[in-house]
């Protein structure tokens, strides 16, 4: 709060976005949260805050020249980031870099970096916009297959197709969730994987390092429990390594990157990347000495992370929501908490239109079966009221 402050403004302040402001201010940084909505997670810890259509350019670029950031943070994808190039163009430092932003901010930009241009394995895919297109590309592709809209995420508008009558009620699904409305979808062979992981990478001033695997489970589309470290062989953990190093070398920069692999046996296979921390490393929380949230803090600042230290094998378990409310109370603490090795986050979001992650539980224990159970007792123990509006 002062005229010689190091500023970072997040353009995201839902409960990602929260953790790194509080990381960043451990490092006396003023933090600026910016998002669509007011009383956002990060903005109830942030110094101020901004609220704005962050996929308007000129507002994003208003907000931009007014505060005046030595670091900008996107911590969602749904960001101007065609303003954002021009920013980083006029000066301004862009986490981990305005490139990588908008690379990820649609699946057809990163998907065709990884596979076409870094030779990267993925699953066979096709992009279409309308459904003469979408038809053609599911019979290219095969059943089952995987449709998503190209810019969406917790699985919103995303479906498989098994049967040929599933094809058009797919097409409809994506047109319904994707983020920008209707529009352009990538078509995935379904892959059949053994195990999903998301494998946290770094990159510092230090060089490249990796946390042990996370290991996770969706619900359509939409992550439930994650754990560290996923069991891997030796091979499969190194060639996940390579493709962490090669994609995220490509994107540059210093920061965390979630970047997601399927597994089969020694197979590894590129599905996405964020360029920010990931929702199923929440778990670094309670799994480290440096959380994914202060692993960016530290390397988008330009510090050095000459180590990470696991503290043993660990778990979340994402506490999702459902109503029309404005009003949630989270009830039996006492029980939730009773276990050594439990923590609970609330975020603080202030309402609920579907479901919504509210908060996130977190255990640790001497194995990762036994940091699971740990975590669904106490998530069983959760007490969650919906008050009417
Ligand atoms: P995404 O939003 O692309 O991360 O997809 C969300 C989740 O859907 C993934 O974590 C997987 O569990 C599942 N999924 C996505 N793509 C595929 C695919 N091609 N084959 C099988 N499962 C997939």
């Amino acid at each position: 709060m002062t005229p010689i402050a190091r500023k970072a403004l997040l353009l995201g302040s839902g409960e990602l976005g929260k953790e790194v402001a509080i990381e960043l201010q451990r490092y006396g940084v003023e933090v600026i949260a910016c998002d669509r909505y007011p009383g956002a997670p990060a903005m109830q810890i942030a110094h101020r805050s901004h609220v704005f259509n962050m996929l308007d350019g000129k507002a994003l670029r208003e907000i931009i020249e007014l505060e005046r950031p030595d670091h900008i943070i996107p911590e969602v994808e749904a960001i101007a980031t065609e303003t954002l190039r021009e920013l980083e163009k006029e000066g301004y430092h862009v986490t981990p870099t305005a490139r990588a932003a908008w690379l990820t901010m649609n699946r057809e930009g990163i998907r065709r970096l990884a596979a076409e241009e870094l030779g990267v394995k993925t699953s066979p895919y096709r992009f279409a916009s309308d459904y003469e297109e979408f038809k053609k590309a599911v019979e290219e592709i095969g059943l089952p297959c995987v449709i998503k809209p190209i810019m969406s995420s917790s699985g919103h508008g995303q479906s498989v197709a098994r049967k040929p009558e599933d094809i058009e009620r797919s097409w409809a699904i994506s047109q319904e969730g994707g983020r920008a409305g209707a529009g352009r979808v990538i078509v995935e062979g379904f892959v059949d994987f053994d195990y999903e992981i998301t494998l946290l990478t770094v990159r510092s001033c230090s060089g490249t390092t990796y946390c042990e695997p996370i290991g996770h489970i969706q619900v359509d589309g939409d992550y439930r429990y994650s754990w560290q470290p996923q069991p891997m062989t030796d091979g499969a953990l190194a060639k996940a390594q390579e493709i962490a190093k090669k994609v995220t070398d490509a994107l540059g920069g210093y920061g965390i990157f979630g970047v997601e692999l399927f597994v089969k046996g020694d197979d590894v296979i590129f599905s996405e990347v964020s360029p920010r921390p990931h929702d199923t490393g929440m778990v670094t929380m309670i799994s480290q000495d440096l959380s994914e949230f202060g692993l960016h803090a530290r390397a988008l600042l330009g510090l050095p992370v000459p180590s990470i230290r696991f503290y043993g094998p660990s778990a979340s378990r994402a506490v999702v929501v459902e109503g029309d409310t404005d009003k949630v109370e989270f009830d039996n603490l006492e029980e939730v908490l009773k276990e050594p090795g439990t923590q609970l986050r609330i975020f603080g979001k202030p309402e609920i239109k579907g479901h919504r992650r509210m908060g996130v539980i977190l255990a640790t224990d001497e194995t990762v079966e036994a940091a699971r159970d740990k975590a669904e007792r106490a998530y069983n123990a959760l007490k969650v009221n919906v008050l009417p509006r």
